[in-house]
């Protein structure tokens, strides 16, 4: 389910003729080692695609126009060898729409003492040519990441590379499509939100079906369909009955299976990447889908609970820009359920009534059967784990009533310190930068939800240049997070996205 376009990065090269053809050939010999040994790194998620050195205002104009059209490009990563007149770049800057790096690097990474003469000096000098062209990005007020360092240096390489995922981000917002299927949980606020201004800033299309459409594709799955699925399942989790009868067991469990295959055919059919659901508001469904939203979760589909859109959408986001992550830990939506204040120790456990992506387990993976507190249907089947240690990021989209915001904080997740044997909900346990309480003031003083979009995958930075691109605002919580100054970034941002 999760597949990624194939996509590509252009890199472009500026220059100008006033040096001489045997001058552009160096630029165009050493732009192509650079792009060379940037795919050969094995850092990079996307393949870099060199192209020809950019010198006119005509050429500039003609490449961005093809870099807009061409749907594998994701972006361009541009790189003044020499000195290019910015005004060259006016043009064809003004048409752009795709993600945009500027690379600030030079050829040599030594200045050649013994040799260096004029000309030398004249054909390397991205160090004033990045400048000028870096001032006309910035007098256009065009959103872009800058790199600055050699291009062989691992660290340099892994910058663009974290930048491409957030490339990958902005690209793919506008192809999320979230199926509701439900409508915001009564009376909740943050939850709620404006669906025409999250299509018009992120190109979501946020829809809903009545919620027994998606039951009558439940419905039409097949008995052969469903047991192969529960098979699947029984080799592949724990099953703790806990008590109940086998038999009883897995008919609860094979109502999740034709839940997954249902939801997933419908969501196929009707092209959404992302679903929300409510407890209060299933239909003809027998359970609260469970085990079936874990399992689409894990696939790639973000979710919601309560009729979330926005953290569905959010959840779908992290989880295209993670898409192929080498030894990816997961993402997943959580909520923050309960605290341990005990000094020391103290940290959010993260659950939900069942919904948990498994992407984020650590350790075996259980099918449970248990009551829910709230509804009225049959005992859902769910998936209960723990989770891995490590840093991730929790990431909130509120909506302020005039204008988006997006809550980061570093969490760092840990182990319980003990099992927890009558908890029937996968979890997580974190314990938010810069401390518990600080973290915890800031997150409510900037308006942040209970859910939350999380990764182990992906940073701050990533998720934050993303919001930038889409021109909304991010707020950070983070090691350096005093609440005086994080009070003034948000008195700063009433100011600047008024
Ligand atoms: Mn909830």
């Amino acid at each position: 389910m999760l597949q990624v376009k194939n996509y590509k990065f252009w890199f472009c090269t500026g220059s100008q003729d006033l040096y001489g053809d045997e001058c552009l050939a160096k630029v165009a010999e050493h732009s192509k080692i650079i792009v060379e040994k940037l795919n050969e790194s094995g850092i990079l998620p996307y393949e870099v695609v060199w192209k020809p050195t950019l010198i006119t205002n005509e050429l500039i104009r003609k490449t961005f126009n093809e870099a807009n059209l061409d749907e594998e490009c994701a972006g361009v990563i541009t790189w003044m060898h020499t000195f290019s007149p910015a005004k060259s770049w006016i043009l064809g800057l003004q048409e752009f729409r795709k993600p945009l790096l500027h690379l600030h690097t030079q050829f040599n990474e030594e200045i050649p003492y013994d040799s260096i003469d004029m000309d030398f000096m004249n054909e390397n000098q991205s160090a004033h040519g990045d400048r000028e062209y870096g001032h006309i990005v910035s007098r256009m007020r065009i959103e872009r990441k800058v790199v600055a360092g050699h291009w062989s240096d691992p660290i340099v390489v892994g910058k663009i590379a974290s930048w491409m995922r957030t490339a990958i981000g902005i690209v793919e917002s506008s192809h999320i499509r979230v199926m509701r299927v439900a409508d915001n949980m009564r009376n909740v606020a943050v939850t709620e939100g404006d669906k025409v201004e999250a299509q018009i800033k992120f190109g979501w299309e946020i829809d809903t079906y009545p919620v027994n459409e998606i039951a009558e594709s439940v419905d039409a799955v097949s008995v052969s369909d469903v047991n192969a699925l529960v098979e699947e399942y029984y080799s592949k989790y724990e099953i703790l009955l806990e008590g109940r009868d086998p038999e009883e067991f897995k008919k609860h469990v094979a109502v999740q299976a034709q839940i997954e295959l249902g939801f997933e055919r419908f969501l196929k059919e009707k092209n959404y990447q992302a679903i929300v659901t409510h407890f209060g508001d299933l239909g003809s469904l027998k359970q609260l889908p469970g085990l079936a939203i874990q399992r689409l979760m894990e696939k790639g589909y973000g979710f919601g609970a309560e009729g979330d859109w926005k953290v569905a959408a959010m959840v779908r986001l992290m989880k295209i820009m993670t898409a192929d992550v080498k030894n990816a830990k997961g993402t997943s939506m959580l909520e923050d359920y309960t605290y341990n204040l005990v000094k020391g120790k103290e940290g959010i456990l993260q659950a939900h009534m069942l919904e948990i992506c498994p992407s984020i387990a650590d350790g075996p993976i259980s099918i449970k059967c248990q009551p829910l507190s709230m509804g009225d249907r049959e005992d859902p089947a769910r998936l209960v784990f723990t989770s891995k240690e490590g840093s991730g990021v929790a990431a909130s989209l509120i909506d302020l009533g005039n204008r988006f915001r997006l809550i980061l904080n570093d969490v760092d997740c840990k182990k319980v310190e003990k099992p927890m044997p009558k908890l029937p909900v996968a979890t997580n346990f974190w314990t938010p930068q810069p401390d518990m309480y600080t973290g915890a003031e800031a997150w409510i003083l900037a308006g942040g939800a209970h859910h939350t979009a999380f990764s182990y995958d992906l940073t701050a930075e990533q998720m934050g240049d993303w919001a930038a691109a889409m021109g909304i605002e991010a707020v950070y919580i983070d090691k350096d997070t005093k609440i005086r100054d994080f009070k003034r970034d948000l008195m700063l941002g009433e100011i600047f996205y008024r």
